[in-house]
């Protein structure tokens, strides 16, 4: 393994010897609000790398370009290297969290058509919500990008949404990265249930990273539930 050149709140990464992909490691950290409280989800980091594979995958099928290049490990995947813009995209189709509390509407609410969001990526400013007029000025991206990111995310929105209703589950929302390969713009960073809203759509259960959130128990459990419906895979 090369030097570590980055660690997150979830995840390290690390040089490789080709300097045009980085090796990703998933750690079962768990944070929420911001760093606020932390814990650990047991296995965590196994479940997100097959999880993050497996969506990546399933988006290269629909012609989305991204960074993932094959797992390495359990917990270790190699990734295309990226200078990751400072935005997240974050997609919505059912109202919770942050929206819902901004908007005044309850939790579980669809919304007529799907949302796009910006956030600005600083842990310092608690990744504040922008507009893509900030994001110009501030120089965070191009007319050009930012009208590719947010397209991206429309379409990997109706993928996912598409082929998780297969699966009986809900897609409320989620986050996506974008970084620049070689001048490429391609999709980066996970596809987890520590960055999506999963519900089953029978009966409403949270399958993702609220359950740690909000202290509702069987955290791991939820997460296996997912890569289960994915891929039929079981774990102990
Ligand atoms: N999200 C994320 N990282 C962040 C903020 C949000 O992955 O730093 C994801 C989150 O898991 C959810 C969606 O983006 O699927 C929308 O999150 P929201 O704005 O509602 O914030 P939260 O309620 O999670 O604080």
């Amino acid at each position: 393994m090369g030097n570590m050149l980055y660690e997150g709140k979830a995840k390290k990464v690390f040089a490789t010897d080709n300097p045009d992909e980085f090796l990703v490691y998933f750690k079962d950290d768990a944070t929420a609000f911001n760093g606020v409280k932390k814990g650990t989800i047991l296995n965590k980091g196994v479940l997100n790398n097959k999880i993050s594979a497996f969506f990546f995958n399933l988006l290269a099928e629909h012609g989305i370009p991204h960074h993932f290049v094959r797992l390495v490990s359990d917990r270790e995947m190699l990734v295309k290297k990226l200078d990751i813009l400072a935005i997240e995209v974050v997609m919505r189709n059912i109202t919770a969290g942050s929206l819902a509390k901004r908007i005044g509407w309850e939790e579980g609410k669809k919304l007529p058509v799907p949302v796009v969001e910006l956030y600005y990526k600083n842990d310092d400013l608690g990744d504040p919500l922008i507009n893509e007029y900030h994001a110009k000025a501030m120089g965070l991206a191009t007319d050009e990008q930012l009208k590719a990111i947010q397209e991206y995310g429309l379409k990997i929105n109706a993928i996912l949404s598409e082929y998780l209703k297969g699966k009986k589950l809900e897609l409320i929302d989620f986050k996506l990265e974008f970084g620049l390969h070689n001048g490429e713009l391609l999709l980066g960073d996970e596809i987890s249930p520590d960055t999506c809203r999963f519900w089953d759509s029978e009966t409403g259960q949270k399958l993702d990273k609220d359950r740690f959130r909000r202290d509702l128990g069987d955290v791991e459990e939820a997460y296996k539930e997912v890569l289960f419906r994915l891929t039929g895979e079981k774990m102990e």
